[in-house]
């Protein structure tokens, strides 16, 4: 049988090959990139280590699940801490709340705010726990091939008001706006806006009351090392620096893989957890398919970008937790912004990761690193010139965690380096810049998502953000355990 090729090692990417592997499939992950994780890559620098991307991880049955199935134990391969608080929420009027898998400490918190809102919290809970148990534990993993899918899943989604949007849906429960904020604020991290995005996302609510928030000791990049070390020891093959340029086909299917080092493998099947549109546009551009889904898919809503600023100080500010979201004047002005806008807004919202508070072995003796985030619209709707914008970005964010979170910051200053939306372009192939791919919402999500394995093409298949159920890191391992379903009833 000729060899099933695995494009892109992403976190999608290497939870279908580790699935594949451990079910007999040899299979070889291509990767363009010197190191893999995609979004989840390690940079290192005067002996500081910076997860580039994925930090909150949630769901670690999820993760444990790909142990198991291969006859291994995650804790073999990879150590996971428990993260408290799971974030800390700061606001510029001075309010804070730490968001734990606490209830008591949680009720004290809601109750400072607004007593009446603890009721109305218990409710939201209820709620984002039912939308948990249909959006994530039965249809998180299922494959929506075709619209009878849809329409089974279609009197749940009712029932739940899923066309309702995260804030709308949040607000119906609480009254305060900072807790409005706070129990809305997540499916930014997956590339939603919580004012369009479908309140079936609040389950990320529920999940991380399930599950906790964690982080790998070493950072998620040893989480990314687990995972190539269980998928080599399984028999499978990893290749770096191994970009793949064309899809052969013939017949409607794909017979063969051609790489940018002039080489050309035989390919029985192969999914490609590289950037959706580009996957049609670029590797099968050359195909009618390739042409039409392509141009459909320009069509379609893209998530934001982010300014990721990633820097190491020779001082380890103890006062900050691990995670922070800190919360700027405007919110839905914001993010409205953000999805639309040409132009970068005056103020901004940001995450900041301090992951040396749960592992310090990730700077030199009293140092730390330290990343901060903030969401930026892609190029798509602001092409700007992010050469001229990123420095003077990076600024006005150095001035503001001086003012507000991290005094000194500028004298402690040892190194720093920017990811700007033309990076998430140009070094991940990422259609308009955008971090997350398709923007979740309803009429891109489930069925309306492109499929784990396209329809015309049959031995070709996707895995990872762009396709069902979307990004984040729980997400994309669900769209590899979805893709592996239906490839190992196609191959074996
Ligand atoms: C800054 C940031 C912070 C985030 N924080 C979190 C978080 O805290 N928690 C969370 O759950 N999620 C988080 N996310 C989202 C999450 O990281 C992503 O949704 C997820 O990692 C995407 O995984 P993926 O499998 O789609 O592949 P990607 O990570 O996009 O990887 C795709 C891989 O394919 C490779 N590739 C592409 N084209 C080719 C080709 N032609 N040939 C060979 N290789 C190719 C790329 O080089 C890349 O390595 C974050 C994202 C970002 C950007």
């Amino acid at each position: 049988m000729k060899p099933t090729i695995v494009i892109g090692a992403g976190f999608g990417g290497l939870a279908l090959a580790i699935r594949l592997q451990a079910a007999g499939v040899q299979t070889t992950l291509l990767e363009s990139r010197d190191k893999p994780g995609g979004r989840a890559y390690v940079y290192q620098d005067q002996g500081f280590t910076f997860d580039a991307g994925p930090t909150v991880i949630t769901d670690p049955s999820a993760i444990e699940e790909l142990f198991t199935l291969a006859g291994k134990r995650l804790d073999d391969y990879v150590e996971l801490m428990p993260v408290t608080p799971f974030y800390r929420l700061c606001w510029e009027d001075g309010e804070v709340f730490d968001y734990a898998n606490d209830q008591a400490a949680l009720e004290q918190q809601i109750a400072r705010l607004n007593p009446d809102d603890v009721a109305g919290y218990h409710r939201f809970l209820d709620y984002s726990r039912a939308v948990f148990a249909e959006g994530y534990l039965k249809l998180g993993a299922v494959p929506f091939l075709s619209f009878k899918d849809m329409l089974r899943a279609g009197p749940q989604l009712a029932r739940l008001q899923a066309w309702r949007s995260v804030y709308d849906k949040v607000s119906a429960f609480v009254q305060d706006e900072h807790l409005r904020q706070a129990f809305s604020f997540h499916s930014l991290l997956v590339g939603g806006n919580p004012f369009s995005t479908s309140s079936i996302y609040t389950l990320i609510h529920a999940l991380e009351r399930e599950w906790g928030v964690w982080f790998p000791r070493g950072g998620t990049g040893a989480l990314v090392q687990g995972m190539v070390r269980l998928f080599e020891d399984l028999g499978g093959t990893l290749e770096l620096d191994a970009r793949v340029e064309r899809l052969e086909t013939a017949d409607n299917r794909v017979t063969a893989v051609h790489l940018a080092d002039g080489r050309r493998l035989d390919a029985g099947a192969v999914a490609s957890n590289g950037d959706v549109v580009n996957t049609y546009a670029k590797l099968l551009g050359h195909h009618p398919r390739g042409k039409a889904k392509a141009a459909a898919l320009k069509r379609k809503r893209m998530s934001n970008s982010l300014f990721v600023l990633y820097f190491g100080l020779n001082h380890h500010h103890q006062q900050l937790a691990h995670h922070t979201v800190c919360f700027g004047p405007r919110y839905k002005e914001l993010i409205d912004e953000i999805f639309t806008a040409d132009h970068l807004s005056e103020d901004f919202s940001l995450y900041l990761h301090a992951p040396c508070v749960t592992d310090p072995s990730l700077a030199p003796p009293g140092c730390a690193s330290y990343y901060v985030l903030a969401p930026v619209p892609h190029l798509g709707n602001a092409p700007l010139d992010w050469r001229v914008e990123g420095p003077r970005l990076r600024e006005r964010i150095f001035d503001y965690l001086e003012q507000r979170y991290m005094p000194g910051l500028r004298s402690q200053l040892v190194m720093h380096r920017m990811f700007t939306p033309d990076d998430f372009h140009d070094t991940l192939d990422a259609w308009q810049g955008s971090a997350f791919s398709l923007e979740p919402i309803l009429t891109q999500s489930a069925w309306f998502r492109p499929h784990n394995r396209d329809s015309r093409i049959a031995n070709l298949y996707l895995v990872g953000a762009g396709t069902h159920p979307g990004a984040g890191v729980p997400g994309v391992i669900g769209s590899a355990k979805a893709t592996a379903r239906l490839m190992l009833k196609d191959l074996t």
